[in-house]
């Protein structure tokens, strides 16, 4: 429950207030210094993207830059802020509107685009301008519910920098990936929601309901005490839960289970070994790239994997190369408008295509396990495998690298290589692919929107994209049998891991390890600690003799009632 703070799509408050007169030099050099700090930014990106990748990936930040620099934009800006005494988020929210109205405008399409170019510029002089908040921003009372459009991963940077207790989005769905980075912080959210940002207002009071996917606004005072009251428990019961910190996740017959934290930068770790985890089951490289002002280079990765694997809960952790494309995109990376960006070039595609950068990750991460006491508790993985050929590829890299980095007295030949299992050829052939690899981990989120084609960040199709619905029940129970069959170390890491209703089946199909957002992981052992064998296997058999997936999630739904009744706040469809 909080007060509502209402944002455009490029993060900026396009709140009217009016600053004070003896504001406005303030505000202007406080939009000065966030051009130099932007300016100095896209001349680091231009230095490393064209050492690294080459000259024509690094000419889109030098038409950036041009935009920092343009008399007219600026002027535009200062103007605002000088005579209309906007504040400078405002302003840029003005000047944006009008150059994306007049762009509308034109029939050439290279023209309609550079729109988007005015757009990732308004965002770094908006993640600066963030940094040093305005001396009296309004402000608003008590804790922030972010309301808007849509939330792109590139965004967390900003949205690390202000308290957000709850966020709700016109656009996306349960496992895209704005709402994994909240969940990863324990914030509730709901998105999918459309109008929303017609209903409320900044100021509003909201409750935002991530439990049952409800947004009430300025809820009348017996609402509003009903929803403390249930907060007060909820916090109650994770508090209990957490006091588990230490004990092992075993089943009540014995059966222990590695619960381990998917995890997006170092500040995670900390949750994670705050919620108990095994280790890192996932840490997605990717946002360190997202959330770097220019591009991290081979010794800048090396340092963040050194740091990542000595702060992991055991030294233990999985690392993912990037997985970027579909919707986590960053401009040096060359072409962003495809049809079907989660069809396309994404992910490992992506990386082969940049063969020299895809080393340079691969090394940094080799010679940070190498340095270890034990290279083999540090795990690489690939994400978005899908045919033999592209793992031998893999493979035969590494090989190549593990050998020089032996030159160098670098002995990093134990380090585990697994492969992510999100697409659906790949799952139907994995017998054919485990003995290239030494692990597997279902990456459920990619590999249910593939099986049932149906895309995780579109709202309209969220019924269909569940974890829970028959044919990916099959699926999953068939590759885990396989992998358990040939003794293939297998986890799965989407979000359904956390998922009560989930974990249950998944645990009767056999599956002793799972990665999740760090704040499920208590709750995850306290179900565990109900379950037996036989129990899980019952329930299993029942649910997939089962139709539809709204069968399952009511079966479910009551199965859990019965097993961990004590869990009854924290299970949700
Ligand atoms: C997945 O697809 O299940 C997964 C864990 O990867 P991501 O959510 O980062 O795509
Ligand atoms: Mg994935």
């Amino acid at each position: 429950m909080g007060v509502a703070y209402c944002i455009d799509d490029v993060f900026v408050s396009p709140g009217r207030e009016q600053l004070q007169p003896d504001q406005v030099q303030t505000e202007l050099q406080r939009f000065s210094r966030a051009c130099r700090l932007t300016t100095g930014d896209l001349q680091a990106l231009q230095r490393k993207v064209s050492s690294q990748f080459g000259e024509e990936e690094a000419a889109i930040f030098r038409v950036h830059e041009a935009i920092v620099h343009d008399a007219a934009f600026s002027s535009k800006i200062r103007d605002c802020i000088l005579r209309e005494r906007l504040s400078a988020d405002a302003a840029l929210h003005r000047v944006l509107g009008e150059y994306t109205t007049l762009f509308s405008r034109t029939r050439d399409s290279y023209i309609k685009e550079r729109v988007s170019d005015v757009r990732d510029v308004v965002l770094r002089l908006s993640a600066h301008l963030s940094e040093v908040l305005q001396p009296e921003s309004p402000a608003l009372p008590g804790p922030l519910v972010l309301v808007a459009k849509e939330l792109l991963p590139s965004q967390v940077v900003v949205l690390g920098k202000r308290e957000m207790i709850g966020i709700v989005t016109q656009s996306g769905g349960q496992t895209s990936h704005a709402a994994i980075l909240a969940r990863s912080r324990g914030i509730p959210a709901v998105s999918g929601v459309s109008g929303i940002l017609n209903q409320v207002r900044t100021g509003d009071t909201v409750v935002v309901d991530g439990r049952e996917g409800l947004v009430l606004v300025n809820p009348d005072p017996e609402t509003e005490s009903a929803y403390r009251k249930l907060q007060r428990e909820f916090f109650l019961l994770k508090d209990e839960l957490a006091a588990n910190r230490d004990v092992q996740p075993v089943s009540a017959d014995g059966q222990p289970v590695e619960l381990f934290a998917n995890v997006n930068n170092l500040a995670d770790l900390k949750t994670a070994a705050a919620m108990g985890a095994s280790g890192v089951g996932l840490y997605r490289t990717e946002y360190l790239f997202l959330t770097h002002r220019d591009v991290p280079d081979e010794q800048e990765q090396y340092q963040n994997y050194q740091k990542m694997i000595q702060r992991s809960p055991g030294g233990q952790i999985t690392i993912r190369t990037l997985d970027l494309g579909g919707d986590k995109t960053v401009p040096y990376f060359g072409r962003r408008r495809e049809a079907n960006p989660f069809m396309g070039w994404r992910s490992i595609r992506l990386s082969f295509e940049h063969p020299e950068f895809f080393a340079a990750q691969i090394r940094a991460i080799l010679r940070a396990a190498g340095e270890t006491d034990d290279p083999s508790r540090v795990r690489i993985m690939f994400p978005m495998i899908t045919t033999l050929e592209e793992i031998r590829r893999v493979r035969s890299m590494v090989r190549r690298i593990q050998r020089e980095l032996a030159q160098q007295g670098i002995d990093s030949h134990r380090v585990p290589l697994g492969l992510m299992l999100e697409v659906p050829a790949a799952a139907i052939s994995i017998d054919t692919l485990l003995s290239s690899v030494d692990f597997v981990s279902i990456g459920s989120n990619d590999l249910v929107q593939y099986l049932m084609a149906a895309d995780r960040d579109n709202p309209k199709v969220s019924h269909l994209c569940q974890p829970l619905s028959p044919p990916v029940l099959r699926l999953l129970n068939s590759v885990i049998h396989t992998c358990n069959h040939y003794r293939k170390p297998v986890t799965l890491c989407g979000e359904m891991a956390g998922a009560p209703r989930a974990f249950v089946l998944l645990f009767a199909m056999g599956l002793r390890s799972f990665s999740m957002s760090p704040a499920f992981i208590p709750t995850i052992k306290e179900l565990t600690s109900h379950l037996t064998r036989q129990r899980a296997a019952e329930v299993l058999q029942h649910a997939l003799s089962l139709k539809t997936t709204r069968q399952v999630n009511r079966y479910m739904a009551d199965q859990i009632a019965q097993i961990a009744p004590n869990l009854r706040l924290l299970d949700t469809a």
